[in-house]
């Protein structure tokens, strides 16, 4: 016999199979396929993305929801249902021609930012944005009920999550982050950042990454790791995750730091209750969630003095030249430098959240029209002068540098400081359930803090809300203190500064 919940169930089945081969087209691309492949991919994940948006939001979906609704038990059915219909419902408002736009527009804005970050000139990219900024407002408009437009995108990455609210999170976060900055900067030259510098061979590398992922929790039999030019995290399931990274031969950081984030990604995929696969609960719940996995794994784990102990003693192994008159002490310190520069992506942990709140505030600006588009160069740059003290020297170091706008991709960047807000307060909790957390990563051992998120978070996928999941683990609202605590808990006696 089938009800209207399996034959939901059944539907979505293939929904999710469509969107994994589409998910495995992608990432070939970005790390097999041949150049002169390029064309026919694009009509291919055209194709797949047609068929997905059909599908999906075909009235016999909603038929289907509401003969579900009455037979779904509280839990997993119930959160079924509850996604699945907030799903429909957010991609049933946008017309089809509207979101085909949209889509042609970030593929022409991407190539067209390419060309002009190159060049280094703004006035070339102006007209793409101008065009996502409009069809971005014309997409806000096909909803109600936000009492912000910018909302609207915000709710897309981080469902629920207001701009007031992450306004009133950054206000607090600047305020906490500026006085460390500052006093840290009077003390530049305690930290010296040379031991990461070097020449590391990629064999050696590639070493490096093998142990410390396995000893993370990454396993022969479910993952892979390949490289990429933009390394990102992907999965088809709990048992296929994709991880990428680059090796730069000079810098070691790079595919070391770049390779543990993207784990923390993966993991979050990977240990996702088996029993939610082939359906939209069977993923990780918002790019913010999903941020504080991988920015706890790089940054409060990957930069954590205990883990430093036995990561030093790999790199010794691997590295046994450049790491002879390097210190456990000395590493530790050289990944925690902190210093104000001029590209996001490259920011230490401290620096990092001015680079997002900047980003936010003129995101926001350009949503409700009090910026000028022309002018968001100079705004660019007058912000980084004062938040970060920093001269831009030209747009490809300043309002260039990132990927998000060409593709029409506005509202995102606040998930990534949500993320370690998050992180953070998972980490306070977490410490507090695990006594001897400390000493199993100084031993090199991540299974224990491994099995807590998987218990505490992963398995749920989007079983609840991302702000319900995180008051359910943490007992609160996202916070930035505990943020705050961990940062100057450790870069305060870094640099000799007073607690
Ligand atoms: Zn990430």
């Amino acid at each position: 016999m089938s009800d209207a919940l399996t034959e939901l169930r059944e539907r979505l089945a293939e929904i999710a199979d469509l969107n994994a081969a589409g998910s495995l087209l992608g990432w070939d691309q970005q790390t097999m396929m041949p150049e002169r492949a390029a064309p026919q991919r694009a009509e291919q994940l055209a194709t797949l993305g047609r068929l997905l948006h059909e599908r999906f939001t075909d009235d016999a979906v909603g038929r289907l929801l509401d003969a579900a609704e009455p037979l779904a038990s509280p839990g997993s059915d119930a959160a079924l249902v509850r996604v699945t219909r907030r799903d429909w419902e957010k991609a049933r408002r946008v017309p089809s021609e509207l979101a085909a736009e949209l889509a042609r527009a970030g593929a022409l804005g991407h190539a067209a930012w390419v060309d002009a970050r190159e060049r280094s000139d703004f006035a070339a990219f102006l007209p793409f944005l101008r065009r996502n900024v409009e069809l971005k407002l014309r997409y806000v408009e096909c909803f109600d009920g936000f009492d912000d437009p910018y909302d609207v995108l915000l709710d897309d990455y981080e469902e629920g999550m207001t701009s007031a609210e992450v306004g009133a999170l950054f206000a607090e976060l600047r305020a906490g982050l500026v006085p460390l900055i500052a006093a840290i900067a009077e003390r530049a030259d305690a930290v010296d950042g040379s031991p990461l510098h070097g020449e590391f061979p990629v064999e050696g590398q590639r070493d490096l990454v093998g142990r410390v992922l396995r000893q993370l929790g990454w396993r022969a039999d479910g993952w892979r790791i390949d490289e990429a030019a933009h390394p990102f995290a992907t999965s088809f399931g709990p048992g296929d995750v994709r991880l990428t990274t680059r090796y730069d031969t000079a810098y070691v950081g790079m595919a070391l730091y770049g390779a543990i984030h993207e784990f923390g990604h993966g993991l979050y995929e990977a240990q996702v209750d088996p029993a939610l696969a082939r359906g939209p609960l069977g993923e990780g719940v918002s790019l913010g969630v999903h941020e504080s996995q991988s920015r706890l794994w790089e940054n409060v784990v990957g930069r954590g003095r205990p883990f430093a102990g036995w990561l030093h003693g790999q790199l010794r192994e691997i590295f046994p030249e450049r790491f002879a008159s390097v210190s456990v002490e000395d590493w530790f310190r050289a990944v925690n430098k902190v210093e104000p520069s001029l590209i996001r992506v490259e920011a230490d942990e401290a620096t990092y959240g001015l680079h997002i709140i900047l980003r936010f505030e003129l995101e926001r600006a350009m949503i409700a029209g009090t910026v000028a588009l022309e002018e968001l160069p100079e705004a660019w740059n007058a912000r980084m002068q004062e938040y970060l003290g920093v001269e831009v020297p030209g747009d490809a170091e300043g309002v260039l540098q990132d990927v998000h706008w060409s593709g029409g991709d506005i509202g995102y960047f606040s998930t990534y400081a949500l993320g370690n807000l998050i992180g953070a307060q998972l980490w306070e909790r977490a410490r507090g359930d695990l006594p001897d957390l400390d000493a199993q990563l100084a031993a090199g051992d991540g299974s224990a803090l491994r099995e807590w998120l998987g218990s505490h978070v992963h398995r749920y996928g989007r079983t609840y809300p991302p702000r319900e999941l995180v008051e359910r683990v943490v007992g609160g609202p996202i916070a930035v203190q505990p943020f705050l605590d961990y940062l100057n808990g450790k870069l305060r006696p870094i640099y000799g500064l007073a607690a």
